[in-house]
C-alpha cells in the first residue's frame, strides 16, 4: 500500500502543561532531521496537537520508521491515509478499499476507532463506528467485531481531513533531546559508557562528551573508535561535540609520583575533576558516566564515593545497578556494541596496578594527591586547555 503521511504520536511530552509547545516545537525539528536523508522530502509539522510528517510522493514506510525510531520523544509512528472531508457512505467506501489494500487477506477480528475533533459531521463517532463496521463485515466475510481486544484497529479520524491508520509502529520513547539542558558525558571506548551517553540523551539530555588518551601509549586507531562511538550516540541524539584531552602527562605524573595500587582512583579523579572544568565552560550541567556499582575495582561502591568526592557537579550514572549482559544488550540494541568490542588500548589500562585498592580510604588518597602538587595543577591547565573539539555526527 502506498503512504504519503505518518503521525508520530507522542507520550510522555504531552503532560508538559505550559511547556508543552517547546517540546513539541523540538520534536517536529528533530523528526525532520531524522527524516532528511531519506529520498523523498517530507514536510513535518504540528497541527492541533498531533506531529504529522507528510511528503508529495510515496516513501518506503519501514525506512521512514526506522528513521523516526532514533528520536527520542516519538512513542507510535502511524503510516496514514489522508482524505479530503467526504459524507458518510463514502467513508465507509474508503474503509473497505483501505482495509482491502492492507489486509488483502483479512481474518480474525477488528474493531473501528472513531474520533471527530469537527463536530458539525453529521453523524457521531459511534455512529459512524457502527457504519463502518457494517461495511467491513459485508466485504470480509473471514473477519468479525472483538470490541475487547481486537486484531486490528482501525482509526478513524475526523479533523479537517480524515486520517485512516491501524499500524503503529513502536518509537524509542523518552523525551526529545534539547529539552533538558547539557550533560558531559565520559566515553571511553568501551562497552558502557556509550550506553549510559544514549540513556541520558534519552530522557532530552544535549550530550557533549570527553575522552582522555594518552599518545603515544595509546593509538589513533583508539582515538577515531572514540570519534565512531560518538557518532553512533549523535545518531540519536544529534551532534556531539568530543573533547579530547591528553592525559598522558598528568598520568605519568601520577604513576611516578603515586603508590601503584592508588593509580587508578586517582587517575579518575582527575578524570573527573577535568571533565567538571570542560563541562562547566561548556554551559553542561552535570556528567555522565558508565560507572556500574561492582564491575572493576574502581567501582566498588567505596571506591565510587571517593571519586565522586572531587565532584560538585551531579554525576549521571544511569548504568549503576545494571548487570554487564544487561548493558550489552543494550549495546546491541542501539548498535555501538561492534564498535565498543573492538580490541584497542584505554588509558585506564595501560598505567594500571596488578592489585589497585577496591577499598580507598579518602584521606590516604587526598595525602597522596598532595604530593603531586603544585606540578599536576599545570598539567591539568595544559591538558584543558590544549584539549580538541571534535564534532562528531
Ligand atoms: P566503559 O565500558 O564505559 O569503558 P569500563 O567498564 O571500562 O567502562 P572504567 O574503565 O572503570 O569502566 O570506566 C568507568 C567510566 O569512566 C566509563 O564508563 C567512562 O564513563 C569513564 N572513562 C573511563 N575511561 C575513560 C576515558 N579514557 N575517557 C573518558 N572517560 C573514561
Ligand atoms: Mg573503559
Amino acid at each position: 500500500m502506498e503512504f504519503r503521511a505518518l503521525l508520530i504520536k507522542y507520550a510522555e511530552i504531552g503532560i508538559k502543561g505550559k511547556n508543552r509547545y517547546l517540546f513539541e516545537d523540538k520534536l517536529v525539528s528533530q523528526c525532520a532531521r531524522a527524516l532528511k536523508d531519506l529520498p523523498v522530502p517530507f514536510n513535518v509539522y504540528k497541527k492541533t496537537g498531533r506531529i504529522y510528517a507528510v511528503s508529495p510522493e510515496p516513501f518506503d514506510v519501514e525506512e521512514a520508521a526506522e528513521a523516526l525510531q532514533r528520536v527520542f520523544g516519538v512513542a507510535g509512528i502511524c503510516p496514514l491515509v489522508q482524505l479530503p472531508l467526504m459524507k458518510p457512505e463514502e467513508l465507509a467506501g474508503a474503509a473497505v478499499d483501505y482495509m482491502r489494500e492492507m489486509y488483502p487477506q483479512a481474518s480474525g477480528s477488528f474493531k473501528v476507532f472513531t474520533t471527530r475533533a469537527d463536530k458539525s459531521y453529521p453523524l457521531e463517532s459511534n455512529e459512524i463506528n457502527c457504519l463502518l463496521g457494517e461495511a467491513i463485515l459485508k466485504a470480509f466475510p473471514d473477519l468479525h467485531v472483538d470490541v475487547h481486544q481486537p486484531q486490528i484497529r482501525l482509526h478513524v479520524e475526523i479533523r479537517s481531513e480524515i486520517n485512516l491508520y491501524s499500524r503503529v509502529l513502536p518509537g524509542p520513547g523518552g523525551m526529545p533531546v534539547g529539552t533538558n539542558g547539557k550533560a558531559m558525558l565520559l566515553l571511553s571506548g568501551g562497552i558502557d559508557s556509550p550506553v549510559a551517553g544514549w540513556m541520558v540523551a534519552k530522557r532530552g539530555v544535549t550530550i557533549e562528551a570527553v575522552y582522555f588518551h594518552a599518545p603515544p601509549y595509546t593509538s589513533e586507531r583508539a582515538r577515531q573508535k572514540v570519534v565512531d562511538l560518538a557518532a553512533e550516540i549523535a545518531r540519536y541524539a544529534g551532534p556531539v561535540r568530543l573533547h579530547v584531552v591528553n592525559f598522558t602527562a598528568p598520568q605519568l605524573h601520577i604513576y611516578e609520583t603515586c603508590p601503584h595500587e592508588e593509580l587508578t582512583i586517582i587517575m579518575r579523579r582527575y578524570m573527573m575533576r577535568i571533565a567538571e572544568r570542560l563541562a562547566a565552560e561548556n554551559g553542561c550541567l552535570g556528567l555522565v558516566t558508565g560507572e556500574s556499582i561492582g564491575q572493576v575495582a574502581s567501582q566498588t561502591v567505596h571506591s565510587l564515593a571517593v571519586t565522586n568526592e572531587v565532584c560538585r557537579l551531579p554525576v549521571f550514572r544511569p548504568l549503576i545497578a545494571f548487570d554487564k549482559q544487561d548493558i550489552i544488550d543494550l549495546s546491541k540494541k542501539i548498535g555501538t556494541y561492534e564498535t565498543s568490542i573492538l580490541p584497542y588500548e584505554d588509558c585506564c589500562t595501560i598505567f594500571v596496578a596488578k592489585h589497585p585498592v577496591t577499598k580507598p580510604n579518602a584521606g590516604i588518597i587526598r595525602r597522596s594527591e598532595e604530593r603531586l602538587l603544585p606540578k599536576m595543577d599545570e598539567l591539568v591547565e595544559e591538558a584543558i586547555r590544549t584539549a580538541e573539539v571534535v564534532v562528531c555526527g
